[in-house]
C-alpha cells in the first residue's frame, strides 16, 4: 500500500479522516477517504501501490470493458451506452466541428469509434492490452498504450477528452500538465468525473458507488476541478450534467446495501432535481486551454 503525505491538489499535508468504505464490487476490503485541512480535496489514502492496482480490476462486472454479455440489465446499458456516446460527440461538436481528437483512456473504443465517424482524426490511449485489441478488431480505431501520453506531439489535438478516467490516474498533476502540453492554443479538454457532493452521495454515504475504491483514487467536487486547473492556466468554461449517472450510480450503491430497485430510482430522480445546489451525480467539467499570444506584427520582418 501506498501512503500520500501531501494532497494531489494543493500539497498541504495535514488530512482529516472522511469515511471508511469498501470494495464492494471486487475485493471487498476496506478503504478510507480523507479530507485536505487546507483545501477540502478528498481522496482515498492509502492507496494500492501501482503495481498492484491491476488485481482490484478483476471482474465479470466491470462492464465497461465488454459488451458481448447478456441478460435484461446488460441490454439496457447497452442501449444507454449508445445514446450517451452520441450525446458526447454532440458536446464535443460545440467546441470543435471537425479536427484532432485524443481520448484518454479509451477502454474498448467505442466512442473513439463514433468521432472518428463524425469526423474527427481520432487517436486514444488505453492501458488495458485486451481492450486495445478489442478496440483496433471490432472498432477498428487507433490505439495506443497509454505511455505513449509522453511521446506525442505538443499542442497538436484540438479536443482531448477524459471519460471517467481523471479518477483513476496516479500522476495526476504530472500527467495533465503533459495532457495541457498537447492541447493546440484554445484547445478544449473534457473531464467527466463522479460528483461526490451530489444529492445520491450524500444518501448512500459509504454504500455511494462512485466511490468505487481502490479503483477511484480521488473524489472530486466543482471546486476542486477549478482549483485543479487553475494550475495549469485552464479555464473552466462549461459544467455538463451526465444525468443517467444518477440512476446508474444509485441502482449499484442499493445493490451494495441489499436495498431495492424503486429506491434507487426516486433517489436517481431526487439528486438530478436538486443538482442545482449540489451537482449533478456525475459531470463534464469543460476546460479550455489559452489562446496563443498573439505575435507581433513585424516579427515577419525579420525573418524575411
Ligand atoms: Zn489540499
Amino acid at each position: 500500500m501506498m501512503d500520500r503525505s501531501v494532497c494531489p491538489i494543493c500539497g498541504g499535508n495535514e488530512f482529516e479522516s472522511f469515511m471508511e468504505t469498501k470494495d464492494f464490487m471486487i475485493t471487498k476490503e476496506s478503504f478510507s477517504l480523507v479530507s485536505c485541512k487546507s483545501c477540502n480535496f478528498m481522496f482515498t489514502n492509502p492507496i494500492p501501490d501501482k503495481n498492484e492496482i491491476s488485481r482490484y480490476y478483476k471482474s465479470e462486472e466491470y462492464v465497461s470493458h465488454s459488451s458481448s454479455k447478456k441478460g435484461l440489465i446488460n441490454a439496457i446499458y447497452n442501449v444507454v451506452r449508445k445514446f450517451k456516446i452520441k450525446q458526447k460527440v454532440g458536446w464535443i461538436k460545440k467546441y470543435a466541428q471537425t479536427g484532432s481528437l485524443l481520448d484518454v483512456g479509451c477502454g474498448t473504443g467505442h466512442f473513439l469509434k463514433a468521432a472518428q465517424d463524425s469526423g474527427y482524426k481520432a487517436l486514444g490511449l488505453e492501458p488495458d492490452e485486451e481492450a486495445r485489441g478489442f478496440a483496433r478488431k471490432e472498432n477498428e480505431v487507433n490505439v495506443q498504450p497509454i505511455e505513449n501520453l509522453y511521446h506525442l506531439d505538443e499542442s497538436s489535438y484540438d479536443v482531448i477528452t477524459m471519460w471517467h478516467v481523471l479518477e483513476h490516474v496516479y500522476e495526476l498533476k504530472e500527467d495533465l500538465a503533459q495532457i495541457e502540453k498537447l492541447l493546440k492554443p484554445n484547445g478544449t479538454l473534457f473531464i467527466a468525473v463522479p460528483n461526490c457532493g451530489s444529492h445520491d452521495a450524500k444518501v448512500y454515504k459509504e454504500y455511494w458507488a462512485a466511490y468505487d475504491v481502490p479503483r477511484h483514487l480521488y473524489h472530486f467536487r466543482e471546486n476542486d476541478i477549478k482549483n485543479l486547473f487553475q494550475k495549469f492556466g485552464m479555464t473552466l468554461v462549461e459544467i455538463i450534467p451526465m444525468k443517467f449517472d444518477a440512476y446508474y450510480v444509485s441502482m449499484l450503491s442499493e445493490k451494495y446495501k441489499n436495498g431495492n430497485l424503486l429506491k434507487a430510482l426516486l433517489n436517481g430522480l431526487k439528486s438530478n432535481l436538486k443538482a442545482k445546489k449540489l451537482g449533478y451525480s456525475s459531470q463534464v467539467y469543460v476546460l479550455k486551454k489559452k489562446q496563443a499570444q498573439k505575435r507581433l506584427k513585424f516579427q515577419r520582418f525579420f525573418v524575411l
